[in-house]
């Protein structure tokens, strides 16, 4: 096979720019991005990176960038409802002195914008406002063709265009579907101006480090500072939410997304109930504070559908999208590149070869992510007053175990964490 010299990618999300810029870095390959929305992305809250994802955004010669946008909130504390600390757990430092890197939280749109900054130096051409519309190969090449009748030819094809990939649909693989988890996020917007500055707040919001999470009988509530001097806040609230009576359908979820959003104040404040202590107090002025708040359903795609049909490849999100309670999803599409990557740069390798080796490696260690996030959204799901209080005294009691016996050492549930994908055997 002659080397692959030009990819098509679909999608400017982290997955699609990570993947134009370690393709250049690596082997001077020449990528062209197609997004469908028509200027750089300006959604999203605040996504937690870990050290596996932190080192690759290293490796990529970005992590000083991120770390000056955002803020280490490596120790997770866990507050009751009544408002006292049940105790903490340190999330970061065991992979920490593995890796070299701990856990950060950061606005998406500056990890975007380190991204896309970095492509435009790279000059990695975006096109904004491409809509995918089909694909076509041949012996010699795939051809992507647009809404507005533009085609490009290259010699492979990265569909990175997250869950509701274009490309998975029209051309890898239109049977498979997103799955609803039964768990949605409702959360401030850092985009949209919803970053709660701390002094407006109760004094409990100042000294907040890491990540504090309130267990309630209807879910949970995680408050972070995702800004490098703690001073702005995001939040969120993840629980249980049943499928629209109208179906799993678009217009079901945006009818259910403006309900949940019309009520959150009230929900919120409901869910929170009438405890006196300051913890909670802050919680709901945090609530009563913000402006703008967006609806996240959290769907996954199911483990073992397929990646890749000839000259194209499905990652990120549009291979393997998983709820995000194991914050992995960045972390994720990292991975998938610097493989990739890996594989192409090995010149003896023909492109079956590269996408059947890239398979078999990345779905198990997909597949264990999935797990991970499927049992940390246990925690959100409904419960009674004596569950919620059952679990309250369980949790206090395995982490004041915890850190007596200092278990953090053992690295338990972490490894994945200081996993290194350039490590991996190919
Ligand atoms: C509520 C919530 C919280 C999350 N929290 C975290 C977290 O803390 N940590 C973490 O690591 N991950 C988190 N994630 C997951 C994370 O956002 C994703 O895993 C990650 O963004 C995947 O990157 P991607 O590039 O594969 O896909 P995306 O980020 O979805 O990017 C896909 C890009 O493709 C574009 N696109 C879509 N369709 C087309 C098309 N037809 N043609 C061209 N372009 C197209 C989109 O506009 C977008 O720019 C969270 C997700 C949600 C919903």
């Amino acid at each position: 096979m002659d080397p692959v010299k030009k990819v098509i990618i679909i999608g400017a999300g982290p997955a699609g720019v990570g993947a134009a810029l370690n393709l250049r870095k690596t082997d001077h390959i020449f990528s062209t991005i197609y997004e469908i929305r028509p200027v750089r992305t300006t959604l999203g809250g605040a996504v937690g990176i870990p050290s596996n994802g932190l080192r690759l955004l290293d490796r990529l010669g970005l992590y000083d960038e991120v770390l000056a946008r955002g803020v280490d909130t490596s120790t997770l504390i866990l507050h009751s409802i009544k408002g006292h600390v049940m105790g903490q757990m340190d999330m970061g430092s065991w992979s920490k002195e593995k890796t070299g890197f701990g856990y950060l939280r950061i606005q998406r749109t500056d990890l975007m914008d380190v991204l896309l900054d970095a492509a435009e130096k790279a000059d990695i051409p975006i096109h904004y406002g491409q809509k995918l519309v089909k694909i076509d190969e041949d012996d010699n090449g795939v051809t992507a063709t647009f809404s507005d009748g533009t085609k490009d030819t290259g010699d492979f094809l990265l569909g990175c265009d997250g869950i509701h990939s274009a490309v998975r649909t029209l051309y890898v693989d239109p049977t498979t579907e997103p799955q609803y988890s039964g768990i949605s996020n409702i959360g401030s917007d850092t985009s949209l101006g919803s970053v709660i500055s701390t002094s407006g707040l109760p004094l409990a919001a100042a000294s907040l480090k890491g990540l504090n999470a309130t267990l309630t009988t209807d879910g949970l509530f995680a408050v972070t500072p995702c800004t490098p001097a703690q001073d702005m806040l995001y939040w969120f609230f993840s629980r249980e939410v049943a499928i629209p009576e109208s179906g799993d359908t678009r217009d079901g979820w945006e009818e259910r997304g403006k309900k949940e959003i019309e009520g959150m104040k009230s929900t919120m404040l409901d869910v929170l109930g009438d405890a006196k202590a300051e913890w909670v107090d802050m919680l709901r002025e945090l609530v009563r504070q913000t402006d703008v708040v967006k609806f996240y359903p959290n769907f996954r795609l199911p483990p073992g559908a397929k990646w890749s049909r000839g000259r194209c490849l499905l990652i990120g999100d549009a291979a393997h999208a998983m709820p995000p309670h194991a914050s992995q999803g960045v972390s994720m599409a990292l991975e998938d590149i610097f493989l990739l990557c890996r594989l192409l740069h090995d010149g003896s390798r023909s492109l079956e070869n590269v996408v059947r080796t890239y398979e078999e490696k990345r779905g198990p260690r997909a597949e264990e992510m999935l797990r991970t996030a499927l049992r940390n959204g246990s925690v959100r799901k409904k419960m009674g007053p004596w569950r919620h209080r059952f679990n309250e005294v369980m949790m206090t009691g395995g982490l004041h175990l915890y850190n007596m016996l200092d278990l953090d050492r053992l690295g338990l549930g972490k490894k994945p964490l200081a996993y290194d994908i350039d490590e991996e055997q190919i």
